[in-house]
């Protein structure tokens, strides 16, 4: 199993970008931080309960907190041949830290970061007009990625939400937060030697296919 980083801000695409690689990539799945942190809150699981409060903010959650959820995953999902993408994690230098310990408990190697580069006023112009499917976890955007009917979900007919976090002022902080705590990764994955650097403004499908080429170079 060979794990790679998924890094960008919030609306960068992070999370499209990986379903498309998932559906072009034989043996390539994905984990979001993201998608953990809100099914424990849904679970109303200790760690949901204590995460929520920051998430509502757009503030990040504790470090150990998702670091060890993070473990957990790879503790049932590191066997086997293909590429895992971590989407969402690490956010800070401290969890890169902790993920290069939790890859060498589970014998798995890093092989790239991912860093999907988008301008600020594309991931506002993203994250305000996104929709999801609160059922499925299916992605929508108001005027780029609309339903077929109006806010219904094309694959399982539930009614679209807007993610509690996609509201102007936690949008807001979460990338201020994005600034402050994450870019630092950019360098630090520079200087280990495995970011890549992506134009993330595109369609999902180009992104992908620069990304397959990427990872193939590197990997076989
Ligand atoms: P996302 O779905 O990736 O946009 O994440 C939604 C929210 O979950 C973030 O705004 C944070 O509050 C929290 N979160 C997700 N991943 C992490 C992480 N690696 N570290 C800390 N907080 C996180």
């Amino acid at each position: 199993m060979d794990v790679v980083i998924l890094l960008g801000a919030p609306g960068s695409g992070k999370g499209t970008v990986a379903g498309r690689l998932a559906e072009i990539v034989k043996g390539f799945s994905t984990v979001s931080s993201g998608v953990l942190l809100r099914a424990a809150i849904k679970g109303k699981t200790a760690a949901g309960v204590e995460a929520e409060g920051y998430m509502s903010r757009g503030e990040l959650v504790p470090d150990a907190l998702i670091a060890e959820m993070i473990d957990d995953y790879l503790a049932s999902h590191s066997a086997g041949e293909g590429i895992l993408a971590l989407d969402g994690f690490p956010r800070t230098v401290p969890q890169a830290e902790m993920l290069d310990v939790i890859l060498k408990k589970h014998g798995v190697k890093l092989c790239r970061a991912i860093l999907l580069d988008v301008a600020e006023k594309v991931l506002l112009f993203r994250l305000s007009g996104r929709r999801i499917c609160p059922k499925c976890g299916a992605g929508y955007h108001l005027s780029t990625i609309p339903p077929k009917k109006e806010g219904i979900c094309d694959l399982c007919g539930t009614a679209l939400t807007v993610r509690a976090d996609d509201n102007p002022e936690t949008i807001a902080n979460r990338l201020k937060v994005y600034q402050a705590q994450t870019a630092p990764l950019i360098d630090w994955y520079q200087s280990a030697g495995v970011l890549l650097t992506v134009h993330g403004g595109r369609e999902a499908a180009e992104i992908a296919d620069e990304i397959v080429v990427a990872i193939r170079t590197r990997l076989f």
